[in-house]
């Protein structure tokens, strides 16, 4: 297994990505701002997706050695396909969700339709310690007044976390001061690899990925990034990368925490076909399972 410059288990990870952006209330804060609606921070974020430097300053230091903080444990087509029951027995203590193609179309401020009841079983078997780690919704940089976490959490029913970095950047001293917990009793889940993957990898986070529930809306710099680093994923997993070894989820169990979705709920939630629909993403089996 590749081993990363970056030690995952890092509570500040002084890795060149981090903080590798102004903090927002320097960059776009003050009185002209002091009024942003929900609606305002989703279009400033919409515009601003299109370049996040410190998934930039990632995907190179990748080819240094450090592939394995992009392969996520497991990869799903989304949060129906995991055994949510099951890791919370294996002893993880909470759940920090990506919101925009993991829980809800991007930019929008409701749960996609047919995730809510897989949604509500996996709070309910996590007594409801989760949270949404956003890149647009929350981050102090799109989002200051938080007027969009506020409308998030009334319509999610999920505590947004003000954080000051985009992922991959960032620490993870917000999240265990949340959770009481160290960040390895946390599973990181979203559908990028390059931030979300990686910044729970970072962090020693168990990661699951999922497919993006639609390309429809998403800014076009978040379309190619992601037929990007969805290359190098697929040929990094063919290469025989795995990700970070993870103390509570050994390889060999990993497959044991995927399961199909029941066959009420799989009549009607067929995925969409998305852009990544034709790509060489990992299937969605637990493609990173298997024991190095
Ligand atoms: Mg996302």
């Amino acid at each position: 297994m590749h081993v990363g410059r970056c030690s995952p288990q890092a509570v500040q990870a002084p890795c060149p990505w981090a903080r590798s952006r102004p903090r927002a209330a320097t960059r776009i804060g003050g009185a002209t701002h002091a009024h942003n609606g929900a609606s305002q921070a989703s279009e400033m974020a919409r515009v601003q997706q299109n370049f996040n430097s410190a998934g930039v300053g990632l995907f190179f230091s990748l080819f240094g050695g450090s592939q394995s903080l992009a392969l996520p444990h497991l990869a799903v087509p989304d949060i129906r396909h995991v055994d949510w029951e099951k890791l919370r027995a294996a002893g993880f203590r909470g759940l920090v969700f990506d919101k925009d193609n993991t829980l809800s179309q991007p930019f929008a401020l409701e749960v996609e339709p047919r995730l809510r009841g897989a949604l509500d079983r996996c709070l309910a078997a996590f007594e409801g310690r989760a949270v949404l780690y956003s890149n647009s919704a929350g981050l102090l940089q799109y989002d200051p007044e938080g007027a969009e976490a506020r409308q998030l959490e009334a319509a999610l029913g999920i505590p947004v976390l003000r954080h000051a970095d985009k992922k991959p950047g960032g620490g993870s001293a917000e999240l265990e001061a949340h959770f009481g917990c160290p960040a390895s009793d946390l599973i990181m889940v979203g559908d990028r690899y390059l931030t979300d993957v990686a910044f729970g990898n970072r962090h020693g986070m168990l990661t699951v990925h999922v497919q993006p529930l639609t390309s429809r809306g998403e800014p076009l710099g978040v379309l190619l990034a992601r037929r990007v680093e969805e290359f190098w994923v697929a040929r990094w997993t063919a290469a025989g990368v795995h990700p970070p070894a993870h103390a509570r989820a050994p390889y060999a169990s990993l497959q044991g925490f995927i399961r199909e979705p029941t066959t009420a709920t799989a009549a009607t939630t067929t995925p969409p076909t998305t852009a990544t629909a034709t790509t060489a993403a990992p299937p969605a089996t637990a493609a990173a399972a298997t024991k190095p």
